[in-house]
């Protein structure tokens, strides 16, 4: 895949506009730049015909002088220009970074399933990086260097015309033979790379596993193997350092080609009686300085083909769009909000079915019981409804069960639909961060007042009160240093504080001792008033409250129907679950 210009075009005008004044500014710094170098020698060449030909000292003093401020100038303005630079690449690819990171998070469940985060942290950083360099000022030093290496060779026309033309073939030459030949030695240094891999891989097998090694008289063995694997270790990298210096060989070479030129030209032109000495001078000196701009450009190349490499990667991500489409922004009902599936079928990736055929309805302000054994849809059913995966066919609508108050979950917006709903999973993830920003999911228009009352209603006070700082007091990532039930707790009040119109609570299965029991018992009482309710028990307690019951077996509905009714139906499977008075997930295991 290429990389059109017009996409370059397209990166610049995006991440470099809104910092036009400082990409402005660099420009100027470098322009400046360039000038003081073309017009540095030239002074020189002042210096050296005037002091042969016994000029003012004066002269000579003021050329120092402005020699000795250029040279200066030159300096400060490149230090200002990498600050510069710096500064404007690290901030166009930080929105680059923003704006990456953004799209991915919008991906579908899918998509993250398919990429590991190391992969895409490659992508958003890594890849990134290398177009900070790209940003920064990588086309001003191309620009740049070849600015100055165009400079250069004008003014030395105005010299001599033989003169500036020969350097132009040596400047086209050299240019050539260093892109040529500059990355001869990187295959070598590839395998030296793998070299030292395959020697570390070795080394960590075998202390590892010393013990059996000593013990079953192997060392000899393993000696053997790691002289061996010395020995390739250093005959690649013999090569490679070869290789390597065959690139600063000619490098040399080529600069010592260029002041050979220069003196020879000089010499003769000079024995001609054509050119001054200072003028010599001038030309030797332009030499040397169109060298480094040469092999700046040759570098630089490099790096915009890192760059293209990056952005090629960095385009494939962009274009992954998602499989769930936002909606169109059907507005959802307010108050407490029905449910409907309607033939749902589901599969993850190209998997077997999940979800079979589930058609269910829950009345705003019901509470449907979902059991079933592990494994079979439960979770996945929940995250049909949240739009974290779309069912493969069927649909799913939201909204209260009067005609035309049902709004298929595809037509809302997802943020709406996702803020309408609120969801306690199985396991409870906490952030490295305040107790406040953990149960507000970092909203701060949530007032505090707000959260000690819910904390308090939901029976978490005495565990609040323990806390060393309040709200502000900062909890460990994960779920660390809370119990089961403390984290289930903080679940609830995240919820409670959102204030969805459907709860969704997947029930841990680990046992809670009676007490946390007890306040979890009343803290789903409390979330469930005014709501519907889809909670997913593992405890005969929590379906109780239970308006219809559903079990689901191999993604399939097994069993579907009133709770009071299956209660008192002895052929039914939930009768015999009540009977036996187990733990629901137990029985049904
Ligand atoms: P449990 O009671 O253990 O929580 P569950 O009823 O919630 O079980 P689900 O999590 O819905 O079960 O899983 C249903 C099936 O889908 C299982 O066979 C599971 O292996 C599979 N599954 C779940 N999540 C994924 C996923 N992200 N990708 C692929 N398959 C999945
Ligand atoms: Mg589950």
């Amino acid at each position: 895949m290429r990389i059109q210009f017009r996409e370059y075009r397209d990166l610049f005008i995006k991440y470099l506009r809104p910092r036009w004044p400082k990409v402005l500014l660099l420009t100027g710094l470098m322009l400046t730049g360039i000038g003081l170098q073309v017009a540095n020698p030239q002074i020189i060449r002042y210096f050296i015909d005037t002091a042969l030909a016994g000029g003012a000292q004066q002269g000579l003093v003021y050329a120092a002088l402005i020699f000795l401020v250029f040279a200066l100038t030159t300096q400060a303005l490149a230090v200002a220009a990498t600050y510069v630079g710096e500064d404007v690449g690290w901030s166009a690819t930080n929105a680059l970074r923003a704006d990456l990171a953004l799209h991915v998070l919008r991906l579908d469940m899918a998509f993250h399933n398919d990429h590991t985060p190391g992969e895409l942290i490659e992508r958003i950083d890594g890849d990134v990086a290398n177009l900070a360099i790209f940003f920064a000022t990588l086309v001003i030093r191309i620009l740049g260097s070849l600015l100055l290496v165009v400079g250069v060779l004008i003014a030395l026309a105005f010299v001599d015309w033989r003169i500036s033309l020969a350097l132009t073939v040596y400047a086209a030459l050299s240019l050539v033979v260093l892109t040529r030949f500059r990355d001869v030695a990187v295959p070598y240094w590839e395998t030296t790379r793998e070299v030292f891999g395959n020697l570390f891989g070795f080394l960590e097998e075998h202390l590892a596993g010393t013990e059996d090694i000593r013990s079953s008289g192997a060392v000899d063995f393993v000696l053997r193997d790691l002289y061996q694997f010395n020995r390739a270790r250093l005959a690649s990298e013999r090569q490679a350092m070869t290789m390597g210096s065959v690139i600063v060989m000619l490098w040399i070479g080529l600069f010592t080609l260029g002041q050979l030129l220069a003196f020879g030209a000089g010499y003769w032109l000079f024995q001609a009686g054509l050119l001054s000495v200072g003028t010599v001078y001038l030309i030797v000196y332009y030499t040397e300085v169109i060298f480094r701009p040469i092999s700046d450009i040759s570098n630089e190349m490099q790096n915009l083909q890192k760059a293209a490499g990056s952005l090629v990667r960095i385009r494939a991500l962009v274009q992954t769009t998602t499989q769930l489409p936002d909606g169109p922004g059907h507005p959802i009902p307010a108050g407490a909000l029905g449910v409907e599936f309607d033939s749902v079928c589901f599969r993850y990736g190209e998997r077997g079915l999940v979800l079979q055929d589930i058609s269910l309805k829950v009345a705003p302000g019901q509470v449907l019981g979902l059991l079933g054994r592990t494994g079979s849809g439960k979770t996945t059913l929940t995250r049909l409804l949240v739009r974290l995966y779309d069912p493969t066919t069927g649909s799913i609508r939201v909204g209260t069960l009067r005609a035309g108050g049902l709004v298929d979950v595809r037509e809302a917006r997802l943020a709406a639909l996702r803020r309408r709903i609120g969801v306690v999973t199985q396991d409870v993830q906490l952030f490295r961060a305040s107790v406040r920003d953990n149960l507000t999911f970092f909203d701060p228009a949530i007032a505090d007042d707000r959260i000690l009352a819910v904390i308090d209603e939901l029976g978490l006070g005495p565990w609040y009160r323990g806390l060393p700082d309040g709200l502000d007091s900062a909890l460990e990532g994960g779920s660390a240093g809370l119990s089961a039930g403390q984290a289930q707790l903080l679940a609830f009040t995240r919820v409670f504080l959102k204030d969805p119109g459907l709860v969704i609570l997947d029930e841990a299965s680990s046992r809670l001792d009676p007490a946390t029991e007890q306040l979890i018992e009343h803290a789903v009482d409390r979330l469930l008033v005014g709501r519907t309710g889809l909670i997913i028990a593992h405890r005969l307690d929590t379906v109780q409250r239970a308006d219809h019951i559903l079990i689901l077996e191999g993604g399939q509905i097994s069993e579907y129907g009133a709770y009071q009714a299956l209660r008192q139906d002895p052929a039914s499977r939930f009768y015999n679950l009540l009977q036996t008075g187990l733990d629901a997930s137990g029985v049904l295991a």
